[in-house]
């Protein structure tokens, strides 16, 4: 039996406000119906995992949802939105950023409009700030109680590792300690035994991607566009689609794109290529002791 490749689908924001990284709640809202519509399975983060290592496969089309950063407007505007369709998804949490605190059941979307993302990154880099734009503990129980989010690792502090490194091994020792705090954090607050890991910014090496496997982080999500296939993990990092606030349309015509394996599979390698660029650009230092370039890269990505 052919198993079709999952499309994971990234998401940031979910707001009214205009901007990048930012999609409407009426757009979240046509996506899902338009998955519903279609029969296309939204799999819960377990069920992918499992496709992922090969122990199991859904019997059609399927995708995968998930909110990288945990901010506040996933609170107000998508959760309820992924109610209303029952439908599951993936949050990954920067660890060191939620704030102690009880729920905002006050905060609706008539009264708290959100902010963009470039204030909202902003503001997380602020302690006092922080708390205006992201979710705190309390919020994140609440929505795993709804049965629909799991909560997944974004590292403790959001890749604050790339920050003056300079030299492999320290830089590798680092990442290790980050990653570590992050899924403790995440066992403490919300008894969750994290094996999910969304890399910061989608930037890391073979040699972080190894470390983190024997954290116990078994499926890591990049950045790298393309589809999933089934069986690849640990070998591959899970490519995703970045959903922008377009009209359905285009939606559609990225899902229907990224389920056919081959066209999937030659458009990932293009991005990963431009990423491999960027990344040697970035983080040379890193990036030649962290196991080189070509093969390694190759083999794991
Ligand atoms: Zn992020």
């Amino acid at each position: 039996m052919s198993t079709p490749t999952v499309p994971t689908l990234m998401y940031h924001h979910v707001s009214p406000l205009d901007g990048g990284h930012c999609v409407h709640p009426d757009r979240l809202r046509e996506q899902l119906a338009w998955l519903r519509k279609e029969q296309i399975q939204i799999l819960t983060g377990t069920q992918f995992r499992r496709f992922c290592t090969g122990e199991w496969r859904p019997a059609g089309r399927a995708v995968v949802l998930t909110f990288d950063d945990g901010w506040l407007d996933n609170w107000v505007y998508a959760l309820p939105v992924l109610r209303e369709f029952a439908a599951p998804a993936v949050f990954f949490v920067v660890t060191s950023w939620p704030g102690a605190g009880q729920p905002r059941l006050d905060l609706n979307p008539d009264n708290w409009p959100g902010f963009g993302h470039a204030e909202c990154m902003k503001r997380s880099a602020s302690e006092s700030q922080r708390d205006d734009v992201v979710m705190r503990w309390s919020e994140l129980r609440a929505a795993q109680d709804t049965g629909l989010v799991e909560l997944q690792s974004h590292s403790h502090s959001h890749g604050g590792w790339w920050a003056g490194v300079s030299a492999s091994r320290g830089s590798l020792d680092s990442v290790a300690s980050d990653l570590l705090r992050s899924r403790d954090r995440l066992q403490s607050e919300l008894g969750v035994v994290a094996d999910q890991l969304c890399w910061p910014r989608g930037e890391f090496t073979g040699a972080m991607q190894k470390a983190a496997r024997e954290l116990g982080f078994q499926v890591q999500h990049s950045t790298l566009r393309g589809a999933n296939e089934w069986g690849t993990s640990p070998t591959r990092v899970v490519r995703r689609l970045h959903i922008e606030n377009r009209p359905l349309d285009w939606f559609v015509s990225r899902i229907e794109l990224y389920s056919r394996s081959w066209r999937a599979a030659a458009l990932g390698w293009c991005h990963q290529e431009l990423q491999r660029v960027r990344m040697r650009r970035r983080h040379p230092g890193v990036w030649n002791q962290h196991g080189g370039l070509g093969a390694h890269w190759w083999r794991l990505v």
